[in-house]
């Protein structure tokens, strides 16, 4: 199996075709390696490389850097999650130490822009959680005062104000808050491959097949060489499982996505000429929706337990169709055929939806699963991964570790039973919102 990605993700199709790609053709010795070039071994990179600025760090992935889940997700840099994929949090002091997080990435995501002087539509409008279902107003309202707890900013509406303000009447009910971003994913994932110092040496297209630990040193097999490093850094995500990483502590999801063309003047000006906005759903398998900046609507509401590795044409399709009804039940008055691109992207989770961020043995380290948080948790992760590789700590470090750890999980076939049982469940009560 190589990861191979559909080529329909219109964050990608969009930015400049990228040149002078360099693969692994031979053998390689080095100290650093890491492996995944996504926000979280793009940010491990770029930090090694300024604490190192007389050492080559080698970065590799099996394709393009930056074109996994990195540049396909839906562009929310989150300060707040209601539900962690599909699991909802209750308990105030873990959900301050997991906002703490997300401040966090933020504020590396925000330093990253102002350094690099970045263009991906970075938009501070808040973001919506909301539902159709008037019943959910319950769940609204203890998470507004959960929210107001802890200091952040948010307010409850209702039909004709989330009508004016999202341009359809689908939603009954739905919570702002202030503090969300959205932003173009591609875009910052390309701007984080633009910004490698040069001591960074980029190899792409080159998957990993297998790792062992020889004398000390970390040997790795790609299809055309193999690299021995005294150092490694595990920044596959999704695909941790698959190395054999934690194996029993995470597990990959695959969604997909759709995003339309952007709308003609006259449909948006039949829609409102709403501002940009985000909507999260209040149930944890309804669909995230987004109004662009561009005037596109995309919508995420499939999650299933899949092959990572491939999803063919035809089962992208059929995802796709899921993607064109869910449009069709908000903006019942737009054209049937506005879907532009629709794709598959891997996340992976724990079962207690706590992350990953850990030396696994002597010069082994591994930082992933974030769900849906790892814009900004990702390259938090991945500058910190770096810090504690060197053998340094530090604020961030700290806060980090002082996460719930996550849970252990039983092998295969009982896990993804188990998995795909839960999966069915909120998706059966989630239904009137996907
Ligand atoms: C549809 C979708 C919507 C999402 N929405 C959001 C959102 O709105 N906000 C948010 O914060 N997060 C969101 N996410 C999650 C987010 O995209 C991920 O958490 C984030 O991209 C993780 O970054 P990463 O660098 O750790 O992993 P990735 O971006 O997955 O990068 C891992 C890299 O490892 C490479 N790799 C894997 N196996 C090998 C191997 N054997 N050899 C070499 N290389 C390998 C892959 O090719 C890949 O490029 C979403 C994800 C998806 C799919």
């Amino acid at each position: 199996m190589r990861v191979s990605n559909d080529k329909s993700c219109s964050w990608i199709n969009e930015l400049n075709l990228r040149t002078n790609i360099q693969t692994l053709s031979k053998n390689l010795e080095c100290e650093w390696l890491i492996i995944g070039a996504g926000f979280t071994g793009l940010s491990a990179a770029r930090k090694l490389a300024e604490i190192y600025p007389n050492k080559t760090i080698t970065l590799i992935d099996a394709q393009l850097a930056g074109e996994g889940a990195s540049s396909r997700n839906s562009g929310y840099l989150v300060d707040t999650t209601l539900n962690d994929g599909f699991t909802s949090d209750r308990d105030l002091e873990n959900y301050k130490k997991k906002t703490d997080i997300y401040k966090f990435g933020i504020e590396a995501v925000k330093n990253f822009i102002q350094e690099y002087q970045v263009d991906c539509d970075f938009n501070e409008c808040g973001k919506y959680y909301a539902s159709s279902k008037i019943d959910d107003q319950k769940i609204l309202e203890n998470f507004s005062i959960f929210l107001s707890k802890l200091n952040y900013e948010n307010h409850l509406l209702f039909k004709d104000d989330l009508k004016k303000k999202l341009g359809t009447n689908f939603y009954n009910v739905g919570l702002y808050t202030k503090g969300g971003i959205l932003l173009n994913p591609g875009k910052l994932a390309r701007a984080m491959i633009n910004a490698l110092p040069n001591n960074v040496n980029l190899l792409e297209n080159s998957f990993l097949i297998s790792w062992k630990i020889n004398n000390g040193k970390i040997i790795c097999e790609f299809e055309k060489g193999f690299i021995k490093s005294k150092k490694i850094i595990f920044a596959t995500n999704g695909f941790l499982k698959s190395l054999g990483i934690k194996k029993n502590y995470n597990f990959p999801l695959t969604l997909t996505a759709s995003m339309t063309r952007p709308l003609s003047d006259k449909e948006f000006i039949d829609i409102g000429s709403p501002k940009e906005w985000g909507v999260l759903p209040v149930r944890p398998m309804g669909a995230t929706v987004r109004m662009t900046k561009d005037k596109r609507i995309l919508i995420r509401n499939t999650v299933e337990v899949s092959n990572p590795f491939y999803m063919s044409k035809i089962e992208l399709d059929k995802r796709s169709i899921i993607q064109r009804i869910g449009i069709k039940k908000r903006f019942p008055q737009l054209p049937d055929d506005i879907i532009e691109s629709s794709w598959s992207g891997v996340v992976s989770r724990t079962r207690n939806s706590s992350q990953i961020f850990e030396k696994l043995d002597d010069n082994i380290f591994v930082a992933g699963c974030y769900n849906g948080s790892g814009i900004g948790v990702g390259t938090l992760f991945g500058e910190q991964i770096a810090i504690k590789a060197i053998g340094e700590s530090n604020r961030e470090i700290e806060s980090i570790e002082s996460l719930n750890k996550a849970k252990w999980l039983p092998p295969n076939p009982l896990l993804n039973f188990g998995i795909k049982t839960k999966l069915y469940y909120e998706r059966l009560i989630a239904r009137s919102e996907i």
